[in-house]
């Protein structure tokens, strides 16, 4: 795997403010496959990008609710790899720090990182797909089951291609992102917005700006180091040289 740059070891060292953006790659090392890698098995006939869409929870609930609840099932089965663990770790070891991720899988949580940005919700939850409100008792005969205040079929508590980020998730972001001084974003394509664009945010800032992906994507060009190996490897070095 390709050497750790050192400017980045005395960046970390010396930046009061570090933010880290995570995309589904964090969480394959898991066993949690990214959409791509999600379209095996039984689910191999559907583009779960075009299951992740409101039209398609229209169209078909049954289908989607229980596609999520295939994901949501992985999740739960799923632990928190060194990736998790090494970003917990960082968040102790560095002054100012935040984390934002897009994954829905709250491994983060369970690896012990506090505080997380959750751009795009969490499988876990589910909400109203009328009210939006968060519902925790409703009888789980149906698929989807119904809204125990008023009837409407509930859904999982995640952002769906084309619907809103939570209020205030992205504004508290991008206000960390514009302070940092180190960057990193791991595991992620770079291509959903609006969290592809806040790399973009923290080099306008004058952020060092680092990528881990064994794939190159459209950020790499723009990375000050592109690091080209997987989270659960890079990440646990990086904390071996920060400790030292
Ligand atoms: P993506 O599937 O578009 O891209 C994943 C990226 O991770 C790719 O660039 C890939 O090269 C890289 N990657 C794969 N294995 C890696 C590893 N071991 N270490 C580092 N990088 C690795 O995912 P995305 O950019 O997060 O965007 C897709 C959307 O799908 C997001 O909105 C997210 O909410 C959702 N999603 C979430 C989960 C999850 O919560 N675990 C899983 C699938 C999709």
């Amino acid at each position: 795997m390709p050497a750790l740059p050192p400017r980045l070891v005395d960046a970390l060292r010396a930046a009061d403010n570090t933010v880290v953006l995570t995309g589904a790659g964090v969480s394959a090392e898991s066993g949690v496959p990214t959409f791509r890698e999600a379209q095996t098995g039984l689910w191999a006939r559907f583009d779960p990008q075009e299951l992740a869409t409101p039209e398609a929870f229209a169209r078909d609930p049954e289908l989607v609710w229980n596609w999520y609840g295939w994901r949501r099932r992985l999740v739960a089965d799923a632990s928190p790899n060194p990736g998790h663990l090494a970003i917990a770790r960082l968040q102790r070891l560095v002054s100012d720090f935040t984390l934002v991720t897009q994954n829905v899988d709250g491994l983060h949580q369970r690896a012990g990182s506090r505080d997380v940005i959750e751009l795009h919700g969490n499988i876990l939850r589910t909400k109203c797909s009328v009210e939006d409100a968060v519902v925790e008792d409703y009888a789980e005969e149906e698929s989807p089951p119904v809204c125990p205040s008023c009837g409407a079929p509930l859904r999982p508590d995640v952002v769906w291609f084309g619907e809103m980020l939570p209020p205030g998730a992205l504004e508290a972001a991008s206000e960390a992102t514009r302070g940092a001084e180190v960057f990193l974003s791991v595991g992620t394509s770079s291509l959903v917005y609006p969290a592809a664009g806040l790399p973009f945010e923290a080099i306008e800032n004058g952020a060092m700006l680092v990528e881990i992906n064994p794939d190159e994507t459209p950020l790499t060009p723009h990375a000050d180091y592109s690091i080209r190996a997987s989270a659960g490897e890079v990440l646990p070095r990086l904390i071996a040289a920060l400790s030292q």
